[in-house]
């Protein structure tokens, strides 16, 4: 029996409006190498200066995760010639990161929960973009000098389970704290993940393959899926030593296999030297200060749920898991809708609604709205199942909720009076299955209940329904 273990590290784009030691925006999107300067080129002479941005960014990370803030820090040069970086270095943090020592918990579906350790968090440059066309490749460096927070986790995770919710969590907090954008597609959450195995009960860790920037949750856990895969056969194959090196590999989306990119580097190749350019980051108190009280994370936003409108676990779990999802669900409630009414037409028929493209930021159907339409099922103006209708009509209108009742004619009859004359013509229509049911046959009341939801075309409160019906049987 093998056991899993897995270290991820995630560069996550701190959403600054410009770069990390240039004024040139961070915009993503814009033609080709208008956002450089002489600094980001690295033209002779031009000299980095550190964006405080990214320190106060850094500051809240840490805090998030309960990690060592160091007040200050250092930047070091990590050499290597790549087309995409004209500095041929990266400006980065070895020795002393900006974080350290933190940690994340995550909760498993089985109820239990996990703490993994953050071993650290460090600032560093992004580097440019090859594009591959053909036979030749162009570079684009717009994105040359952007800031990333790298964090590296420990070796605590154990299997495809673990990372997904780690990664979940993460990509959640960092949202949560406003300091990344956290876009998977546009690459500004990209997650290299470090693979090993070993016997279970084993302590000790074996080779590490690291899988380079796969960009989706759905292809993090296909390629560990199949790269665990591959190191169980070596070591079944008695081929392990052989086989199993640490390297650098690549996710094959269309192959479905992981393929050998290059061998690891070890530190030594990387000639990491403190950085000569730069000073000392230094996070001064008024600096900390401003930055240390952080915004209701995932978690305690979750529990507040709990308690607040009496959600249940696995609800609230949904809804917090995106700030926009919270920010949602906290307008209808605002709009007038009932907890319990709300979290289904949000979580099941709105979630279920949005499709190609559509999420919850630029939903069709705004809170307010939802909200409002909630109070008509808890007012009993319509029925659960004519607000899906209204729901369906609003994913292509922005009418008013009340004017789309009207004119679809969704509204429940609750008028007793019109009510009670649809009861007593079915009954009088019946009188042979109303000697029955007197008679002891109470199934028989379902079938009223239907013949008068009938006659009033599912208008009929069926609540009212039953009331009328109950007295006219009695
Ligand atoms: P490098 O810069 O060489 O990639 P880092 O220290 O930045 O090294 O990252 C190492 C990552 O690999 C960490 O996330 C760590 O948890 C993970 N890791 C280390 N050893 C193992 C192992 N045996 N199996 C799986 N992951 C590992
Ligand atoms: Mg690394
Ligand atoms: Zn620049």
């Amino acid at each position: 029996m093998f056991e899993t273990v897995i270290g991820l590290e995630v560069h996550t784009q701190l959403n600054t409006k410009t770069k990390l030691f240039c004024s040139c925006p961070t915009s993503f999107n814009d033609t080709q190498n208008v956002n450089t300067c002489p600094t980001c080129l690295a033209l002779p002479g031009a000299l980095p200066v550190l964006n405080k941005e990214v320190l106060e960014k850094s500051v809240k990370f840490g805090k998030a995760v309960d990690a060592t803030i160091n007040r200050t820090s250092y930047f070091d040069r990590k050499s290597y010639f790549y087309p995409d970086s004209p500095t041929a270095y990266q400006i980065t943090q070895l020795y002393t990161p900006v974080v350290e020592h933190g940690k994340l918990k995550i909760d498993l579906e089985d109820g239990t929960s996990k703490e993994i350790r953050i071993n650290r968090a460090h600032i560093e440059a992004d580097a440019g973009k090859n594009i591959h066309e053909g036979s030749y490749s162009k570079v684009d460096l717009n994105r040359a000098g952007t800031p990333l927070l790298e964090i590296v986790s420990e070796p605590d995770l154990r299997g495809v389970e673990d990372t997904i919710l780690y990664l979940k969590k993460l990509h959640s907090i960092v949202r949560y704290l406003d300091i990344s954008d956290a876009n998977m597609q546009e690459g500004s959450f990209r997650v290299d993940v470090n693979v090993s195995i070993r016997p279970k009960g084993d302590e000790k860790l074996y080779t590490r393959v690291e899988i380079k920037n796969i960009n989706s949750f759905k292809f993090i856990q296909k390629a560990i899926e199949i790269e665990v895969k591959r190191q169980i056969n070596a070591w079944e194959d008695g081929v392990y030593e052989e086989e199993i090196f640490q390297e650098t590999r690549l996710f094959d989306q269309t192959a479905q296999v992981t393929k050998s990119m290059r061998g690891k580097e070890g530190a030594a190749d990387y000639r990491y030297f403190p950085e000569p350019d730069l000073l000392k980051a230094v996070i001064d108190d008024e600096m900390y200060e401003r930055n240390i009280n952080i915004p209701e994370l995932p978690d305690q936003k979750k529990e507040r749920f709990v308690k607040e409108f009496k959600l249940s676990e696995y609800n609230a779990g949904v809804i917090c898991s995106e700030l926009e999802m919270a920010h949602y669900f906290e307008a209808m409630i605002k709009a007038g809708g009932s907890p319990k009414v709300s979290v289904n037409l949000l979580t099941v028929e709105l979630l279920g609604r949005l499709k190609g493209g559509l999420n919850i930021s630029n939903s069709p159907i705004k809170a307010e709205t939802l909200g409002k339409l909630a109070l008509r099922i808890d007012d009993g103006t319509i029925s659960n199942k004519a607000a899906k209708d209204v729901l369906d009509f609003l994913m292509d209108s922005d009418k008013d909720i009340d004017e789309v009742i009207d004119e679809l004619g969704l509204k429940q009859v609750s008028d007793t009076g019109a009510i009670e004359k649809m009861v007593d013509d079915i009954l009088a229509a019946n009188p042979d299955k109303v000697e029955q049911y007197k008679g002891g046959k109470d199934k028989l009341f379902g079938f009223f209940v239907g013949q008068t939801m009938k006659a009033s075309k599912g208008s009929a409160s069926p609540q009212v329904v039953n009331e009328i019906l109950k007295s006219k049987l009695a």
